[in-house]
């Protein structure tokens, strides 16, 4: 059995519905299809959320436009004779929508637990008309088996029990299943909540691995995970084939083709996990697998994380390397806080820094300020300090580990065209190499570190 997911991208106009009916109408196998909203429809949800809250009254013409664009979808792909059951579901659901919106203007408040429910209509929507579209296929709710429970401010998925009702959801006989992704409910309260932007690729993923799917095909825009984002590097090309280490390494550091929490589950059942693309159905596109091939190029690609904040404790304490190392970050993983670079002390700087995501950056001054009050007083760490608007750059591939020079000779190809490289790491799992730069050098970062890595042999 295959676990497919198709991205807003793939499920936006009629047109590109029509490719993904053919593609599921082509399987011999049984699947589950897991799809996005319409292409853009969640930001339009969000947008006209914070219009109806500010008291512009538009919020009824993004309404009334975004029950116009459904209409025309369902005409267009629908079968006629199914349209006047779809017409009316979907414009029950609709209508619940604006009645959301109505009260949001009245009010003018959008809690986030409404922006939950206002963003949930898109992938409820979108895989109500996905499974009326295809022939015999069945419609599965994932409210009813994707579950989350808070963690600090997040709703994070309880992935043990999801995968015990998913088993029991799709034990029944189908042959193709359809589904939304990235919704959910929490496991306590019942209420909607969601995995995150970018979600639906991370309940695909926890289907296949409840379900042991042969494989988790991920259909999008473009012919494979690139080497680069080929919106900024046109010369990125298709990598065939990288680990999971690797593309997890890659995602994490912000390339936007799989969301990263994805890889964990079908990492742990070895599940493969295909790139595919939805336009060019026929191009090979990109396999991840466990480990790595003979054939595969040494780096995969290069990716970058805007929005980063570098802390930096400074005085002799700092070199006290296993206790500040342990005392940060378990001070940090209380509150919820991830750590994603970190540079330790060397012979010349008494100086231990790290990287968080802006948003994150005034809770973790607060904890490391509480962790390290005595040493502060004390005199032994001299200076706590943080510098916002930077980026991460990452390099990575398994190989890195066999090639000592890479980031030297990265540092100074850098360095040589101005981009300033204020801190530098290898990752903890040796398949990445990370620098932290100013956010306004990312995209020149990207183009000299891309035609330094692969236009040269290395
Ligand atoms: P979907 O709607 O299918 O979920 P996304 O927009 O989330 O699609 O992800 C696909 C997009 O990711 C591509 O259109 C591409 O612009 C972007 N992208 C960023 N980095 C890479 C990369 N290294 N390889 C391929 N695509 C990338
Ligand atoms: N529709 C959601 C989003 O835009 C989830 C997804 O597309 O994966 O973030
Ligand atoms: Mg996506």
């Amino acid at each position: 059995m295959k676990v497919l997911k198709f991205g807003g991208t793939s499920v936006g106009t009629a047109a590109s519905l029509r490719n993904v009916k053919d593609i599921i109408e082509g399987l011999d196998d049984r699947a589950v299809v897991i799809v996005s909203a319409l292409g853009g429809l969640t930001d339009k949800l969000i947008a006209t959320g914070k219009k109806a809250a500010v008291g512009d009254q538009s919020y009824t013409e993004d309404m009334a436009a975004i029950r116009e664009r459904h209409h025309n979808i369902i005409r267009d792909v629908v079968p006629e004779q199914k349209q006047p059951e779809v017409f009316s579901l979907i414009d029950s659901l609709l209508d619940d929508l604006a009645r959301i919106y109505d009260g949001v203007s009245l009010l003018a408040d959008l809690p986030t637990k409404t922006l939950d429910v206002i963003v949930s209509f898109g992938e409820r929507i979108s895989s109500i008309i996905v499974s009326r579209m295809i022939d015999g296929a069945q419609h599965f709710d994932s409210l009813q088996y994707v579950k989350t429970e808070k963690w600090f401010s997040k709703n994070i998925a309880d992935t043990e029990l999801t995968n015990r009702l998913i088993r029991e959801t799709f034990a029944e006989n189908f042959k193709v299943a359809i589904a939304g992704g990235f919704i959910s409910t929490d496991r306590d309260t019942g209420e909607i909540t969601n995995l995150g932007r970018g979600g639906s690729d991370y309940t695909a993923a926890l289907i296949a691995a409840a379900l042991d799917a042969d494989v988790l095909e991920i259909w999008t825009d473009v012919n494979g995970f690139m080497t680069a984002d080929p919106r900024i590097i046109p010369e990125a090309f298709v990598v065939d084939h990288m680990t999971f280490i690797e593309s997890m390494e890659l995602c994490s550091f912000g390339a936007k083709v799989i969301y990263p929490p994805t890889i964990y589950p079908v990492f742990h059942k070895n599940i493969p996990i295909r790139i595919l693309n939805t336009f060019q159905p026929d191009a090979p596109g990109t396999w991840i697998t466990d480990s790595p091939r003979k054939d595969d190029i040494p780096i995969k690609g290069i990716s970058a994380v805007r929005n980063t904040s570098l802390v930096e404790i400074a005085g002799e304490f700092a070199d006290n390397v296993p206790e500040i190392n342990s005392r940060t970050f378990n001070a940090l993983a209380k509150h919820g806080i991830s750590v994603f670079l970190v540079r330790q002390p060397d012979e010349n700087r008494s100086l231990f820094a790290f990287a968080v995501t802006m948003p994150e950056l005034d809770n973790t001054l607060k904890a490391i300020k509480d962790e390290f009050a005595p040493e502060l007083k004390s005199g032994k760490i001299s200076e706590i300090r943080s510098t916002t608007d930077l980026a991460t750059l990452a390099v990575v591939g398994e190989s890195i580990r066999k090639m000592p020079r890479i980031t030297g000779r990265l540092f100074n190809t850098l360095q040589r065209d101005g981009v300033e490289v204020l801190a530098s790491s290898s990752g903890g799992s040796q398949t990445t190499i990370s620098f932290v730069i100013k956010e306004s050098d990312v995209t020149q970062a990207l183009r000299l570190a891309h035609a330094s890595i692969f236009n040269d042999a290395n």
